[in-house]
């Protein structure tokens, strides 16, 4: 799968990884093969381009992380834009029960094949009761291949070989199976060489009679563009919710792949890698990535390296808590630490005695405020706020924008804080904790800072 892709990707990066250092030149020579690569697999030029300029702008904006090299740095942000040009986190399948899925897409591009192992894959995924209902009424053979896959993997199959009327056969064989306690039901549908507008047309009526959950366009990765161009115009028509990406296991370049969620909006969910049943996977954006770049150990490398410094700072802050020696220097770059965490309300409610606390944009807000207030100050009045008199207390309300009450109250929180440590030193943190009913002092239930 992608060997020419991840040959060029891989000889693209092999110089980025051992760069010592980012400029603006040496960044713009990297990313000049990895665009090549990317052509030469048949990616649309839009998304090819947009892809280079974002790595770049975020490789050169990226702050030097210690033990990674800002070449294997750069590796690894194209790995984090690659998973974000496979659709990220918006392949999942809809987990509703009865299930209802639509298979469409032109003549030969794997519907049927695909229905059977859908099938299969997600009863032993999910424990669904699969069933397998023919609209495709055009051709026996297409009715009696789709019998054959229902036999093959012990799935109900429905069809009526005498009716031509697509919507009222779907209906009927949707009730049906869900009477026969069904909870996954699969529609082939037929497809024709080029999109048809009669063959639209039908499926569209289909569509509304049945109300799929899933409507999901398979699509022969052979196509390359080809693909995303059909796709494009199978989503405009129907309104797709995903695809199924075929014959990965063929020549596929990779471009239908890498330009397919960008350029349709339609995420791949699953794809198919070979003829037999069991050649079917849902598709993992993250894992494909890795696979292109052949370049695994150097994301994991950093993604560790962004771990151990975060778990080292954290150690370090608790080590010098647990003294009582915290000063607002160290309280500065905790503040820091959470920020880089994620939004300010989910850490909180994470954190034990803070769980209750409400924290919106005007906490945040307030936190901005004070990380300007510490930041007004000097490293002497940091590591001994007591010497802060009046006129320093001044100094730091204007330099950070505040007032000096705020300035005023950001101190006396931050001698509670410093009081409550030291009795966390003497050991008494369980009866403190006990006696304030799991709240720490000094907030009266709000947000401190
Ligand atoms: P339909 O016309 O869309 O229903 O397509 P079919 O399911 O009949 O498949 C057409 C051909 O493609 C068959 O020969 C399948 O065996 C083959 N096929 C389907 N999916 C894959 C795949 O993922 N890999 C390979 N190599 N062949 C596939
Ligand atoms: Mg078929």
């Amino acid at each position: 799968m992608f060997e020419n892709l991840t040959d060029r990707m891989t000889n693209a990066l092999r110089n980025l990884r051992g760069l010592g250092k980012i400029s603006e030149s040496n960044i713009a020579d990297a990313l000049a093969d990895v665009r090549t690569a990317l052509l030469s697999a048949d990616v649309h030029f839009r998304v090819a381009r947009e892809f280079c300029d974002r790595v770049k702008e975020t490789c050169l904006g990226q702050n030097v992380l210690a033990g990674v090299a800002p070449g294997q740095m750069a590796v690894k942000i194209i790995h984090d834009e690659l998973v974000k040009l496979l659709g990220e986190n918006s392949t999942q399948f809809s987990q509703v029960r009865p299930l209802k899925v639509m298979l469409v897409g032109l003549h030969g591009s794997g519907k049927t094949t695909s229905a059977g192992k859908l099938a299969r894959y997600l009863r032993s995924h999910g424990n669904y009761r699969p069933a397998l209902v023919a609209c495709d009424v055009y051709r026996p053979a297409a009715i009696d291949q789709l019998e054959t896959l229902a036999a093959a993997t012990g799935t109900p199959f429905y069809c009526d070989r005498d009716s031509k009327d697509v919507p009222a056969i779907g209906e009927k064989f949707l009730r049906e199976a869900v009477n026969n306690s069904a909870d996954l039901i699969i529609f082939d549908t037929a497809g024709r060489l080029q999109i048809d507008e009669n063959l639209i047309e039908e499926i569209k009526r289909l569509r509304e009679r049945i109300q799929p959950d899933e409507v999901l366009l398979v699509a022969d990765s052979a196509l390359g563009q080809e693909a995303v161009n059909v796709a494009k115009h199978f989503h405009e028509a129907v309104n797709l919710t995903g695809i199924v990406l075929t014959k990965l296991d063929g020549d596929a370049r990779g471009g239908a792949a890498l330009s397919m969620k960008t350029i349709t909006g339609v995420p791949i969910k699953f794809m198919g890698t070979g003829e037999k049943l069991e050649d079917f996977s849902p598709f993992h954006p993250d894992r494909m990535a890795q696979r292109i770049l052949g370049m695994g150990d150097v994301v994991s490398l950093v993604e560790k390296a962004q771990e151990t410094i975060d778990q080292k700072e954290a150690e370090r802050l608790a080590e010098k808590m647990k003294k009582a020696d915290f000063d607002l220097e160290d309280f500065l770059a905790q503040l820091q630490q959470m920020k880089k965490m994620g939004p300010l309300g989910s850490i909180m409610k994470m954190m034990p005695g803070m769980s209750g606390l409400q924290v919106g944009e005007k906490e945040e807000k307030k936190l901005k405020r004070t990380e300007a207030i510490i930041q007004s100050m000097t490293k002497k009045e940091r590591a001994r706020p007591e010497i802060l008199n009046g006129s320093r207390r001044a100094r730091i309300a204007k330099g950070s924008g505040t007032k000096v009450s705020d300035v005023n109250a950001l101190l006396k929180q931050f001698s509670q804080m410093r009081q409550m440590m030291k009795m966390l030193k003497g050991g008494k943190m369980k009866a403190l904790m006990r006696g304030l009913g799991g709240k720490l002092p000094g907030m009266g239930g709000k947000f401190p800072f």
